[in-house]
């Protein structure tokens, strides 16, 4: 099974996005930045804007926290993100999610300037990919794109099923895929008999959020896979370790290619958020 390595594409990616923003920069004495809105102190959104801070320094991109404590009222979050809209020193931002759920999420997000929305979630963004006039795409979806064309693996005419409908991944997900014409089933919780469908797949995009569910009797014989979900797994004492959705070692004989958990969508969703941002900002510059 060929190891789709997630990390080496974002590398490259990256590169680029600084060689861009270096010449940008030379060009018109500014570079972009991104800011980071994060609630409260759950630890996995900790660790995710730590690391999407430290990807913009990687990149030449500035960077912004907004850091607000975890029963921060919708009135002031909503105040926070229309100062950002008005803050010229910002090109692109994005609010860390989950929310608390105290705070609405669809208020918080309908408030985002499209023009600044750096995860391309904002309602406006969303209906213009749908619209297939895309904008801003959701960053892991488009990261799982780049994997797919960086290792070749073609999409046209092939079956492909993307298991969830969120808005942040399954459907935008399955949208790409159709626009390069794939023939795409979605799944979701309520999906009957979900290994009969899956089977069908020349590529299985898995975005359920369950750990380790699907296993071989989930996919044809030399499917090609890939693993959105994370999650951190128990061990014995106090370790823990990241899985996917996947039971990789279950599937390892089985598959023609997977990403793994880490090193594989995780690296690229972060890549395309700075390309989000690097793409907002010419847009800005007008170039
Ligand atoms: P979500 O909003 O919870 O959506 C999960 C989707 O999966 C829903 O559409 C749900 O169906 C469906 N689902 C749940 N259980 C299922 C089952 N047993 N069979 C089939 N479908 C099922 O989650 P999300 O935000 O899309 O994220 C999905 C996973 O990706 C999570 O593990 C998340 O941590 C991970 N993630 C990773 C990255 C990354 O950078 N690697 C980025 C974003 C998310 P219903 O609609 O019927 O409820």
């Amino acid at each position: 099974m060929q190891i789709l390595d997630g990390k080496e594409v974002s590398k490259k990616c990256k590169k680029q996005i600084f060689k861009q923003v270096q010449a940008l920069k030379a060009e018109s004495g500014r570079a972009p930045c991104l800011a980071v809105v994060l609630v409260g102190d759950d630890p996995a959104s900790q660790v995710y804007v730590r690391n999407k801070i430290k990807s913009c320094e990687e990149a030449g991109i500035l960077s912004k926290e907004v850091r607000l404590p975890s029963d921060v009222t919708q009135a002031q979050l909503e105040e926070h993100i229309k100062k950002l809209n008005n803050d010229d020193s910002v090109h692109a931002y994005l609010v860390q999610l989950p929310l608390p759920e105290t705070l609405d999420k669809t208020r918080v997000l309908d408030l985002i300037d499209p023009l600044k929305d750096a995860d391309g979630l904002t309602t406006s963004n969303l209906g213009l990919l749908f619209a297939s006039r895309p904008r801003v795409v959701p960053c892991t979806p488009k990261g799982v794109m780049k994997i797919l064309e960086h290792y070749n693996i073609e999409l046209a005419g092939k079956r492909a099923v993307v298991i969830g409908r969120s808005q942040i991944v399954g459907l935008p997900m399955a949208h790409l895929l159709l626009g390069a014409n794939a023939t795409v089933t979605v799944c979701h919780s309520k999906t009957a008999q979900l290994s009969e469908v899956t089977r069908l797949a020349d590529i299985v995009i898995a975005a359920a959020g369950k750990p380790e569910f699907l296993t071989t009797e989930y996919f044809k014989k030399n499917a090609v896979v890939i693993d959105v979900g994370i999650h951190r797994k128990a061990l014995e004492g106090d370790k823990s370790k990241l899985c996917g959705d996947v039971n990789f070692d279950d599937v390892k004989d089985h598959l023609l290619a997977l990403t793994p958990v880490p090193g594989g969508v995780g690296p690229m969703t972060i890549a395309m958020l700075l390309q989000n941002t690097l793409e907002l900002f010419k847009l800005r510059l007008q170039v």
